[in-house]
């Protein structure tokens, strides 16, 4: 089955007309699979659409085509011809910037501001990035007696993917990108909850005439499509975005198949500290950043704000009458920073910690309820009075929700911050330079950020310390995600 099969048409609450493609995207071809995922809308949880979910049957289609296209194509593909498909791309995911913003707040529910403004430009400028690295990965002459010693960085072959629903596109492009630069052929898995806009970008693959099954994406459940790709034996790696107890899965998954390469990018509970030498609007500014932006839907979320004792008070009045003012609304109302969530399990779990957070004796001082009565949505929400033993500030909760409590000195800071099983990111308000510094040196973390929160780029490393992850994302560094290390000896003076 082939061809416009699969075209499905369909509107956002506001109108705006779209058409797409939703087969599997497999050969540059969308096929069907075995079975069908109805995707919803959060604002309204409502069906959007049906689209394909990949079995056992239409996964090995997909990895063969990219086996296959690797070896007899990819592989042969000169790096500048490699950058020039990836730069056509980008081009064409800016030229259909609008139409793949509307798609991603339709199916995941952020403001349409967000997804043009993020989302969809990173997508682009993800891609655009590693487009620059495909003729700069280039191995070193080591210097052997009698041998010319030199190593050469390799592609893997085929690698899977495996990404979440919080950033659909932002995620794909992290995935995508370093290991099409790199020269290997991709099988990406999107989430059930958000198939929609990759494969938007499917049918910009195939119009940018990249070879056939050099990309490959496809959709299904976890537990199904995706124990599927983690555990094939053709997959030479897999990288994962999501929670932290499906990161274990996938990795047994690898180890109990091929021992593929793993790479994991999971949950966070990240510190945020205030001292009192802070700027306090600011601090107040990215603290609501950093906790509320894209719904708490973040694994980088800035959930637990420390303060400290001397600036307290006037922290939390300000945080909370700046909270209060959020703009909750409908995705595609320009004006909208907080949208749904992405689900009712999603709403429930949230709900089910605000809860908890009630039973073990934290005060809720803003929100804490439902916002509207139609779709996922809940009220920015801040606790006070929580301890640290307490669920809330121990687990992610993946929602709108921060913990705020007080310390006394650096030393507690740091000893709070980083009592945690998990350590993805970090941030410190503080005019000090020399303070931000030494304790930048002591947080357990893969990103410290010093007075913002929440700024990621395409050139700078991004992932966890401890339970949030193994390797890096972004940047130079993840280019060593996705080549292997070969060493070619050859002798010249070497007699046997
Ligand atoms: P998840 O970890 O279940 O899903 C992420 C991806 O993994 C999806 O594509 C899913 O289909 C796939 N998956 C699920 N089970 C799998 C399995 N057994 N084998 C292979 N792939 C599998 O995340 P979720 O259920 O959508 O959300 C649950 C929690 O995960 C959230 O509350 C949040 O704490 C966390 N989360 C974190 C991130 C992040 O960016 N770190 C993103 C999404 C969710
Ligand atoms: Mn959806």
């Amino acid at each position: 089955m082939t061809g416009s099969t699969y075209i499905t048409d369909f509107k956002t609450d506001r109108g705006y007309e779209l058409k797409l493609n939703t087969g599997l995207f497999i050969n540059n071809e969308f096929v069907g699979g075995d079975s069908q995922i109805e995707t919803i809308n959060p604002a309204t949880g409502k069906v959007i659409a049906k689209v394909e979910a990949a079995g056992e049957k239409e996964v090995n289609a997909a990895v063969d085509a990219a086996e296959k296209a690797f070896e007899e194509v990819w592989s042969k593909v000169t790096p500048q011809k490699r950058r020039d498909y990836m730069l056509k791309l980008a081009s064409l995911i800016d030229r259909d910037h609008e139409e793949l913003s509307q798609i991603e707040s339709l199916d995941n529910g952020k403001g349409i501001s967000l997804s043009r403004g993020f989302d969809v430009r990173e997508l682009s400028e993800c891609i655009r990035y590693y487009a620059g690295w495909t003729d700069k990965i280039h191995g070193k002459v080591i210097e052997t007696e009698g041998v010319l010693s030199y190593t050469r960085h390799e592609p893997i072959g085929v690698c899977g993917a495996i990404i979440p629903w919080n950033f659909p596109l932002l995620m794909f492009a992290w995935k995508l990108a370093p290991a099409l630069a790199t020269g290997n052929c991709v099988v990406i898995k999107t989430s059930e909850m958000t198939p929609l806009s990759a494969l938007k970008v499917a049918s910009l693959v195939k119009e940018a005439e990249f070879p056939p099954g050099v990309v490959n994406i496809i959709t299904g459940y976890g537990h199904t499509t995706g124990d599927l790709l983690a555990r094939h034996k053709k997959v030479g790696k897999i990288a994962f975005t999501g929670s932290t107890a499906v990161g274990r899965l996938v990795m047994k998954a690898a180890a109990e198949s091929n021992l593929k390469k793993v790479t994991l990018e999971l949950g966070g509970k990240s510190p945020n500290i205030i001292f009192d030498d802070a700027d306090l609007e600011l601090a107040i500014k990215w603290s609501f950043r950093g906790v509320f932006f894209n719904h708490g839907q973040t694994c980088c979320a800035g959930t637990r704000i420390y303060v400290q004792e001397g600036i307290y008070d006037k922290f939390l009045e300000k945080f909370k009458a700046h909270t209060q003012n959020t703009p909750i609304g409908h995705p595609h109302d320009e004006s909208t920073f907080q949208g749904p969530q992405i689900s009712q399990t999603q709403y429930d779990r949230i709900m089910g910690y605000i809860d908890s957070g009630k039973e073990e004796g934290a005060t809720v001082a803003l929100g804490g309820k439902r916002w509207g009565n139609e779709g996922y949505y809940v009220e920015p929400t801040i606790f006070t009075d929580v301890k640290e033993d307490m669920k809330i500030m121990k687990e992610e909760i993946f929602g709108p929700v921060a913990c705020v409590t007080k310390f006394k000195d650096e030393e507690e800071a740091i000893r709070l911050a980083n009592d945690s099983n998990y350590g993805l990111a970090s941030a410190i308000f503080s005019e000090s330079n020399k303070r931000c510094i030494e304790v930048s040196k002591r947080i357990k973390a893969g990103t410290v950020w010093v007075n913002c929160v929440n700024v990621l780029h395409a050139n700078t490393p991004f992932g966890g310390f401890k339970e949030s992850g193994i390797g890096r994302e972004n940047g130079e560094y993840a280019l060593d995600n996705y080549t292997q290390v070969k060493v070619v000896k050859m002798a010249t003076t070497m007699s046997p």
